[in-house]
């Protein structure tokens, strides 16, 4: 395993001292849509005027889906999310939750990919670690 860990994709998230993440998004400053991924153009108003700005790690479970396909990084079955981050829906992997129900609580935290040398994010239960 490398000792080098990656983000698999450096422009999305940044993981915080406490292990949760932010995910790198964008502000309008004219009528504060919030966009994640970060945007350069407001499809909301029209304006040009976006800054940077971080949301989460807070999230609520919108969505679920129970996935039974292996895929590069995950073994079936495994909890596929869409969570609600400031309003903005997030996909991601959904760890450690038996019981998922709509609306629950949870909060992004970094999950290492594959081998263990990309890191990613996921949902986890909130505040359980
Ligand atoms: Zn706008």
């Amino acid at each position: 395993m490398s000792a080098h860990i990656e983000h698999f994709r450096e422009d999305l998230f940044r993981v915080a001292a406490d292990g949760r993440v932010r995910l790198l998004a964008s502000r309008c400053a004219d009528c504060g849509q919030v966009y994640f991924p970060r945007a350069t153009i407001c499809v909301a108003c029209g304006g040009s005027d976006l800054a940077d700005t971080e949301i989460g790690p807070d999230a609520e479970l919108f969505s679920f889906s129970r996935v039974h396909m292996p895929t590069l990084n995950f073994k079936p079955p495994y909890l596929a999310g869409l969570g609600l981050v400031e309003g903005l829906r997030v996909f991601a992997p959904v760890i450690d939750v038996d019981q998922p129900a709509v609306g629950m609580k949870l909060e992004l935290r970094a999950l290492a990919l594959g081998d263990g040398s990309r890191l990613g994010y996921a949902f986890y239960p909130w505040r359980t670690a």
